[in-house]
């Protein structure tokens, strides 16, 4: 038995599930979870002492590679003055001041601990705004684990949300109708049946939790365009994509402006950090300035700030950052595609930037039901060559491969001879 396997039979007696976050089980891939010592650059180490390429990099914050020398030189610093004041500091109002800088439909900011609060507040502060209560969410996207996001796709315009998960009461749900990625007619359908109801429309700017999903040309557009014809609010997702399509994230990359956005995963360089923000007349609404309460006693801690602030004025002090690795990612994903085509794998691939996927499925993906078409075992086979092979990605078809700064030609050309060993003996 490996050390991770036995640290597995231990976690299950106290932790449900033995983990502290459903995908890290490995249920999907029918194995046991590796259990992680060390992450250093682009290679991460488990508890057996086998070191892999990381692919996940915490799923997704790690962009410049684990344990980078200058944001841990902050974060070290930043200890000795406190872990933890819950109490208004400097870093903060810097922290502040950079985002709304880099990204412009920003103009205010606040910071909570996780995605899942961002899209809680954001969502909070868009009914309180608009005085509208229903929400349009499209299905196979992910944000986070909050009562009212954790709906059952819909089956049509004229059911409300389903709860999706034990313990979600269906009042809760009901207010969060669903619709169709890249498909702006099951959108115009909704706001037509809830004609002045709609509060807001949530969506991952690129989908990147039911595998990675590009938005087609326009569909971004027409979106920002119902909204305003509706007085409701559009609120780009930006927990993956953000500063990571680029400084301005996937509203810089696509020239769309959201009313607020959400951030997490990159802002926090690997604390535990979410944010949301948008325009000035919207954020205002936040208590203490204004009537939609929400706080957080760690909100802003110092030592999560200092992770986060150091990586983000990284990127923005190295505009070559964005370009070397967008480029190393193309190496990568171009070099699947070619395996694919050579071997005649049944697969698809889907990329932008240095977020990918390969789903085991010859339709397009272009929603959630085309990804659903993807062969799971398939997956499930093709992941455990790649895990045992050095190559750490996500042990779910669902998931995006994240590509960091860390990586270059060496990492690149090792995962693709293994990719190319696995679909070679098939
Ligand atoms: C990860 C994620 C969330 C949730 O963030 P947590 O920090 O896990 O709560 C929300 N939205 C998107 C798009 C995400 O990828």
């Amino acid at each position: 038995m490996t050390k991770s396997e036995q640290l597995f039979e231990e976690a299950r007696k106290v932790i449900p599930g033995g983990v502290n976050s459903p995908v890290r089980a490995y249920g999907s891939v029918g194995m046991a979870p590796r259990f992680i010592s060390k992450a250093e650059g682009a290679y991460i180490t488990d508890v057996d002492g086998n070191e892999y390429i990381d692919f996940i990099g915490s799923w997704g914050p790690m962009i410049l590679g684990s344990a980078h020398k200058e944001v841990y030189k902050n974060v070290l610093d930043a200890c000795q003055y406190g872990l933890s004041f819950g109490a208004a500091t400097e870093i903060e109002v810097k922290m502040a001041k950079l985002i709304c800088e880099l990204v412009p439909s920003i103009e205010m900011i606040r910071m909570v601990n996780s995605g899942t609060e961002a899209v809680m507040s954001a969502i909070r502060v868009a009914r309180g705004f608009t005085g509208k209560n229903k929400i349009i969410k499209f299905e196979g996207c992910y944000h986070g684990h909050s009562d009212a996001m954790l709906v059952k796709a819909g089956s049509g315009v004229m059911t409300a949300g389903i709860p999706d998960s034990a313990g979600v009461p269906s009042g809760c749900a009901e207010d969060t109708l669903s619709a169709v990625y890249n498909d702006f007619n099951s959108v115009e359908e909704l706001f037509h049946q809830w004609g002045n109801e709609i509060a807001a429309v949530i969506i991952e700017p690129v989908a990147a939790n039911m595998g990675v999903v590009l938005p087609e040309k326009d569909f971004l557009n027409k979106l920002r365009k119902i909204c305003d014809d509706n007085q409701s609010l559009l609120i780009l997702d930006e927990v993956i994509t953000g500063f990571r399509l680029g400084i301005d994230g996937a509203q810089g990359y696509f020239g769309i402006k959201p009313d607020i956005t959400t951030f997490g995963k990159i802002i926090g360089g690997g604390m535990p950090v979410g944010a949301y923000g948008g325009r000035r007349e919207i954020m205002e609404l936040v208590s203490p300035s204004g009537g939609v309460y929400q706080a957080g006693t760690l909100s802003g801690n110092p030592v999560a700030m200092a992770a986060g602030y150091t990586q983000l004025m990284i990127l923005k002090n190295n505009p070559d950052f964005y370009t070397s690795l967008n480029q190393t990612s193309k190496q990568l994903f171009e070099g699947m595609k070619q395996i694919i085509e050579e071997y005649h794998v049944p697969a698809t691939l889907n990329y932008l930037g240095s977020l990918g996927c390969i789903f085991f499925t010859q339709n397009q993906v272009k929603d959630y039901t085309s990804a659903k078409t993807s062969d799971t075992k398939a997956f499930g086979k093709y992941f455990k060559y790649m895990i045992n092979h050095g190559i750490y990605i996500a042990p779910s078809q669902f998931e995006a491969m994240f590509v960091s700064g860390a990586m270059g030609e060496k990492e690149i050309n090792q995962t693709l001879v293994v990719m190319k060993k696995y679909f070679e003996g098939l």
